[in-house]
């Protein structure tokens, strides 16, 4: 089922620009998978917040968490690298990338269906408390734990393909063999304090000493959701994710 769900991922993706016509390509993902008993989990409930979901919340019958990663193609990263406002580029492959992960995750569910397995999803961005600004599954987090990369100063999941792209999770009652964390940094602030690029590019003073000022990011990302409100939800930045070692790849792996 692990080759399965893992061809299934990447056709869906490759297939996809041509189906609906996204201005958006990906490169080929990501994915990892988390045990549902993994204790990192219940961590979330102290690290996030209460609220935080378990895996069993969302499918009682849980046996694996799944997390991918669909990299962007270097041209939509490359666009947001000048100016302070997001790129008209960046902010629609925001928007389609969360209807691709949407309409992926509902597709791998109807699949894994005609198998005998049954999954249970939640969207790329969903409701979250305004005013603290979290989130009750943070895809981020899930992603960690399935083994998928390790933060960044910039407060992404660097993977071994960078951080300019999405994570989408499911929950499924198929069993498959967990994916070990790696067992070192990719963040080379935190690997030996040889980087500061994201917090050096960030537009609005929302990383600083090291310190993630979440209100400062959201204020931002609610100027470019104002900006391209035609597009559809979009509320981005990003400016901290381009243009850096962390862009396209691990930077801490051994050459
Ligand atoms: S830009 Fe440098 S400091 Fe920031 S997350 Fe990437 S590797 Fe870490
Ligand atoms: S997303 Fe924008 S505002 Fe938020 S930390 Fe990155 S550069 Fe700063």
């Amino acid at each position: 089922m692990r080759t399965l769900i893992e061809d299934f991922i990447t056709d869906y993706v490759k297939s996809y620009p041509a189906l609906t016509g996204t201005v958006t390509s990906w490169l080929d993902p990501l994915v990892a998978y988390a045990d549902p008993a993994d204790p990192l989990f219940n961590e979330l409930k102290t690290i996030i917040s209460p609220s935080h979901l378990l895996p069993a919340d969302l499918l009682p019958a849980a046996r694996t968490v799944v997390a991918y990663f669909l990299p962007f193609e270097p041209l939509v990263p490359e666009s947001n690298i000048s100016g302070r406002l997001s790129s008209k580029t960046w902010a629609t492959a925001y928007v389609e990338t969360n209807t691709l992960i949407a309409d992926l995750n509902r597709s791998l569910t109807t699949e894994l269906a005609k198998h005998g397995y049954k999954a249970a999803t939640l969207p790329a961005t969903h409701d979250f408390d305004r005013v603290k600004l979290i989130s009750t599954w943070s895809h981020r987090h899930v992603a960690y734990i399935a083994g998928l990369g390790k933060f960044g100063l910039n407060n992404m999941l660097i993977t071994a393909k960078g951080c300019c792209g999405r994570i989408g999770t499911l929950v499924i009652d198929v069993p498959i063999a967990k994916t070990a964390r790696p067992n070192r940094e990719y963040c080379l602030y935190k690997l030996n304090g040889s980087c500061t690029a994201c917090q050096d590019r960030c537009v609005n003073n929302a990383l600083v000493n090291g310190v993630f000022d979440r209100q400062k990011c959201w204020a931002m990302c609610r100027e470019n959701a104002a900006q391209f409100q035609h597009l559809g939800p979009a509320s981005v930045c990003g400016k901290c994710l381009v243009g850096v070692p962390c862009s396209f790849t691990n930077p801490a792996a051994p050459a």
